[in-house]
């Protein structure tokens, strides 16, 4: 599952307009509810507790896609877009996995994981049941994390919360429009995978004195196990842990135990790890420079909601500043906002922005230095159905 409160790599953002909208990426955790009571529980050698995962519809689903059934308890806006997202992401996930996907229930919206997914602490999402009876319930941030909980269980695999909560977040980590840093939190160096991999499963999730810390953590070093040791031996390894000794299945995947994996980790891992693929789609930096056009309607395949903010994009646009540039933004929207974010930048110079810029509808364009960076275009409207039309574009 996934916690609520979830800790990001800091994100400075330069708000040139009255809407900031720079954390609206914000990573989300569904400690909670993922799994359930399962790590433990009885279940024979899945480790499954099949007890509250008996979710039955009365009515049939709101929304069929190839894989997914999906049920949309709201209250939030379920857009055209969010569905075919959630189809896409399954699909992209259990080819990552190597495992295969059968029909899958989906309880969409925040009424859903209220009602579904029984957890201690609020959760943004869940994954229950196992084999056939596999269900999630989830709103926007969680859904790729759940899918990956949802596609494990539909194939009767579950090992230890560390590795399942870390694989949720490694694979998970492509949220609309947005990135998942996987960072160590200082405060948390005493945590290795030792110590945690002795964790129940409800102290996994309460976490230390900051609830989610440990989920960040699980995926870095996931992320780090998967660099260092290859994705196949960590894909081997995740189909046989939990179906014997994990220090076991981890010694036989990886030909390391996990002391010394640990030990690896903490002298040769950097200290973050920025995963997801925010940039979906490039855009050319010409002459003019760049200007994206779009309708956004919650009808249409290429939107969705952000929640308490409005409309956005599935696209995930992108461009490349090859160096620190002079340009002028020009935002056209009845009402909304557009929010520039560096993923990586290459050419910085002293008075050159190199974080984030988030502008709403402005009368007059904005000008400013931006640094030599990969820019993603996040536009939010306001106004169902309503257009937008952003440019950026160099000035003397
Ligand atoms: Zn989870």
């Amino acid at each position: 599952m996934h916690l609520t409160a979830y800790a990001r790599a800091p994100l400075l953002c330069v708000v040139l307009g009255s809407l900031a909208s720079c954390g609206a990426e914000s990573v989300s955790g569904d400690p909670q509810g993922s799994d359930g009571s399962s790590s433990e529980g009885g279940g024979g050698d899945t480790g499954f507790d099949t007890s509250g995962s008996g979710w039955e519809p009365d009515t049939p689903p709101d929304h069929v896609t190839e894989h997914l059934e999906i049920w949309d308890f709201g209250p939030e806006d379920l857009c055209a877009g969010q569905i075919a997202m959630m189809e896409r992401e399954a699909q992209r996930l259990s080819a990552e996995m190597g495992l295969s996907l059968q029909r899958l229930r989906v309880a969409w919206g925040e009424a859903a994981t209220e009602s579904l997914c029984d957890a201690v602490v609020r959760a943004q999402g869940c994954a229950r049941g196992s084999g056939a009876n596999t269900y999630i319930a989830t709103g926007r941030e969680s859904a790729s994390h759940e899918l990956v909980h949802a596609i494990r269980r539909q194939n009767e695999l579950q090992t230890h919360v560390f590795f399942e909560e870390g694989l949720a977040e490694q694979l998970g980590a492509n949220r609309p429009n947005g990135s998942y840093s996987a960072w160590l939190p200082p405060s948390l160096d005493e945590f290795g995978p030792t110590v945690l991999l002795q964790y129940s499963q409800s102290d996994f999730y309460v976490g230390h004195k900051v609830p989610g810390d440990f989920y960040t953590l699980a995926a870095h070093y996931l992320t780090f196990v998967r660099e260092t040791y290859g994705a196949d031996a960590l894909t081997s390894f995740l189909r046989s842990a939990g179906k014997s000794n994990v220090d076991e299945a981890f010694a036989d995947a990886f030909g390391v135990s996990v002391e010394a994996s640990e030990l690896a980790w903490q002298r040769d891992a950097p200290s973050s790890y920025e995963l997801g693929e925010p940039c979906h789609e490039m855009l050319e930096w010409g002459p003019d420079g760049i200007a994206l056009e779009q309708v956004l309607s919650c009808e249409l395949e290429e939107t969705l909601l952000y929640a308490g903010s409005g409309l956005g994009s599935t696209r995930g646009c992108c461009f490349d500043l090859a160096e620190p540039t002079s340009v002028q933004i020009s935002l056209e929207v009845e009402e909304g906002s557009v929010t520039l974010l560096a993923d990586e930048c290459w050419e910085i110079s002293a008075d050159s922005e190199e974080s984030g810029v988030s502008v709403s509808r402005l009368t007059t364009p904005k000008t400013l230095l931006l640094a030599g960076c990969r820019w993603r275009v996040t536009p939010v409207v306001s106004t169902p159905g309503g257009s937008f039309r952003v440019t950026v574009a160099p000035v003397e």
